[in-house]
């Protein structure tokens, strides 16, 4: 059983609508949706929801005013500067600095200090028209979307395993943070979806710096190519000189918006079309 991710350094390249694309031609295959923080392969698939499960978040401390005595040890021993004095003097806790370390919880003399994990994150595992889909959804202003990448592939791998599928098609994060990361690690071959703009470029060099230090097999398609010829042609050279092999060239085409709006893959919509030749040509390299 083979793991293809399919990564982008920006949002807004079409990743998702590729990756759903991609996951109407492949066969044998579980999808899972890496993208946590903004999860959108599900407006494509539709899926109808078998599991449901809470995903415990990082630990966040809280003191009760009540029984502080104001020492402000917790204060000098917060390695992460959380804990600051508010408008009526009294310390409070910063929960978007606090690291859930809990070390204040254990310094404080009197236990006025207390931590508790979100329940505010969920992952699901679901049935579509394709087949499984493994994704999830966090709550606003939610952390630790690494370790939620982490969970959903694991359970994709085990239902993958169950179903002897040969194929994990993850839809990855943008970006190069923890959930990238997190979607990398141990996958067996990259799709780089690419969009021909100088941000575009520069945030898959990014990438493609991030990947090589994993030493996985990176492909690469640029998406809408015809709408900045120049800089397509930029990314190409890029490409060659890093030895990534371009594996497709799909021209900005109304018809991709239309099936998205249709909750379609481009593939289900217009099947005849040059660019569902081009993805079933991606799938098989990729897969093959
Ligand atoms: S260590 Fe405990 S008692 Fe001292 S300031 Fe912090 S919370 Fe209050
Ligand atoms: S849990 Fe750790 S990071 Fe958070 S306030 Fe306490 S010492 Fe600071």
């Amino acid at each position: 059983m083979k793991e293809i991710t399919i990564l982008s350094g920006k949002g807004g390249t079409g990743k998702t609508s590729i990756t759903a694309a991609i996951a109407s031609v492949a066969q044998n295959a579980v999808f899972c949706d890496n993208d946590v923080d903004a999860a959108d392969l599900h407006l494509i698939l539709q899926p109808k929801i078998r599991e449901e499960h809470t995903f415990l978040s990082a630990w966040i401390a809280t003191i009760n005013d009540e029984e502080c005595t104001n020492c402000e040890v917790c204060k000098d021993y917060c390695r992460f500067d959380a804990i600051h004095d508010n408008a009526e003097g009294n310390l409070e806790i910063n929960p978007f600095q606090c690291e859930g370390c809990r070390l204040c919880e254990r310094v404080c003399p009197v236990q006025a200090i207390s931590s508790e994990r979100s329940s505010n994150n969920f992952w699901y595992v679901s049935e579509t028209r394709l087949g499984i889909l493994v994704h999830a959804k966090m709550g606003p202003g939610e952390e630790n979307s690494g370790k939620l990448v982490t969970q959903v592939r694991k359970r994709s791998k085990e239902l993958a395993k169950e179903k002897s599928a040969q194929f994990i098609i993850n839809d990855g994060p943008p970006g190069i943070g923890c959930a990238t990361i997190s979607s990398i690690t141990g996958t067996d071959k990259i799709l780089l979806v690419i969009e021909p703009s100088k941000s575009g470029l520069h945030d898959a060099e990014r990438l493609v710096e991030l990947i090589h230090s994993f030493k996985i097999p990176v492909f690469a398609l640029i998406n809408k190519y015809d709408i900045n010829s120049e800089v397509a042609l930029e990314i190409e050279t890029y490409l060659k000189n890093n030895n990534i092999p371009l594996l497709g060239r799909i021209p900005f085409d109304k018809k991709m918006v239309e099936a998205m709006i249709d909750n379609q893959t481009i593939v289900e919509y217009n099947p005849d079309s040059e660019i569902a030749k081009t993805i079933k040509e991606i799938c098989n390299t990729l897969t093959s």
